[in-house]
């Protein structure tokens, strides 16, 4: 039977898939034990009413006659790409460069047909698994990965990406929270330019940055001609189950025609319903339904960044993320993890599964309710004793 062999280069399975096994064996060995899920990163509040409104309205607009509509505009709804390049980019990103997408994931995915079998890839090592197993998965290797470490304050050495032709950046880095300073990310985006490397850059977090930090590349000039950027509503609105995204393509960077041909090939364009609720999110009663949302979690992850500290932690990120990077020394990843989930019955995400250079750390989650973050902080105080006792 027929098979891509570059499946034998991909872990086996997906690192959340991995967790949520070693969870559930967990847990039918301890039943009366009730897990903390700060594992994978999911959305737990309800979506903002206004919202919810929107596409509650769109889906009644669909069974009239006039309301109903089939196929969309296959780049998106004209008034979504309007309300993206607006509120997400001060206007500083033309409408006809934004491409709405089912989500960044799926986007990322299918970036990979943009780049084609020949590249030469580079990662941010820890990184958002995706980028690896769908550069696997695609052409079986050619891989760089950048370490990212508190030796570097997470900041890749951009030159090891030398002879590479695409570089995979996400800010704020999903899992290290890291973000660049408009002087870093000028030295990225000027030593692409220079060496003709592509940034795709991920910015499904870029709500949470806080204060002056850039939120997107295309505020260093001369992005435009070197990047793509992709961005999601998973994260900051709670539509992580709805599905929307959006990659931008600047008409600079000469690839956006290939890429509209990717789309019409492999896409049929983000649900209805989902782009009405985007358009609600970006709108003035939305974007207080959105920010709201960000600033809980962001509550969170400081809270849990507290406790954590406080018990022997080395902690990073969290302050302009929803994750907190963490490590007590002399354990592995997966060692970390076992002795959270055994000790304090809390699921994290091993570091390691991240790449290489995530060793010995893990992530923990601020994407909880408050009372499972209040739980949390409780059971880590466990923790605190036990390992005196190391
Ligand atoms: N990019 C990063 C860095 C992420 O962490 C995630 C989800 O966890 C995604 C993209 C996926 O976003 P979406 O839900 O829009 O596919």
């Amino acid at each position: 039977m027929i098979r891509n062999h570059h499946f034998e280069k991909v872990p086996s399975r997906y690192l959340f898939q991995e967790i949520r096994q070693k969870a559930l064996q967990f847990q039918q060995k301890h039943p009366e034990a009730k897990l903390i899920r700060l594992g994978i990163g999911d959305t737990t509040e309800p979506i903002g009413p206004y919202i919810a409104s929107q596409m509650e309205l769109a889906a009644k607009n669909l069974a009239t006659r006039e309301g109903y509509f089939g196929y969309g505009p296959e780049q998106g709804i004209p008034e979504l790409r309007e309300a993206i390049s607006k509120t997400v980019y001060n206007s500083q990103v033309s409408a006809d460069d934004i491409f709405v997408s089912d989500g960044a994931k799926c986007d990322i995915g299918r970036l990979q047909f943009l780049f084609g079998p020949d590249a030469k890839i580079a990662l941010q090592d820890p990184a958002y698994p995706v980028y690896l197993d769908s550069s696997l998965i695609y052409r079986g290797g050619n891989i760089t990965f950048l370490p990212c470490t508190p030796e570097n304050n997470f900041v890749p050495d951009i030159t090891l990406a030398k002879g590479c032709d695409v570089l995979f950046l996400c800010m704020p880095n999903n899992p290290t929270g890291t973000v660049f300073t408009r002087t870093q990310l000028e030295q990225i985006v000027d030593y692409a330019r220079k060496h003709h490397i592509l940034i795709v850059f991920d910015t499904a977090y870029s709500f949470y940055v806080q204060g002056d930090y850039p939120k997107s590349i295309y505020e260093i000039d001369g992005a435009k001609e070197v990047a793509i950027e992709v961005g999601s509503f998973s994260k900051i609105a709670g539509f992580s189950g709805v599905r929307l995204g959006w990659t931008v393509v600047p008409e600079a960077n000469r690839l956006k025609s290939d890429w509209m041909r990717i789309n019409g090939t492999f896409f049929n364009g983000a649900s209805i319903l989902s782009q009405k609720g985007g358009i609600a999110c970006l709108s003035q009663e939305g974007i207080k339904e959105v920010q709201a949302q960000v600033a809980f979690y962001l509550e969170n992850t400081k809270m849990l960044a507290k406790a954590v500290k406080e018990h022997g932690f080395e902690t990073y990120g969290g302050e302009h993320s929803p994750y907190l990077w963490a490590r007590l020394k002399g354990l592995t990843s997966w060692q970390t993890f076992d002795m959270l989930l055994e000790q304090a019955n809390i699921v994290t995400t091993p570091g390691s599964g991240f790449g290489p250079a995530g060793e010995g750390f893990i992530r923990i989650s601020g994407f909880a309710t408050r009372a499972t973050v209040e739980q949390a902080i409780q059971n880590i105080t466990k923790i605190d004793i036990l390992t005196n006792k190391r």
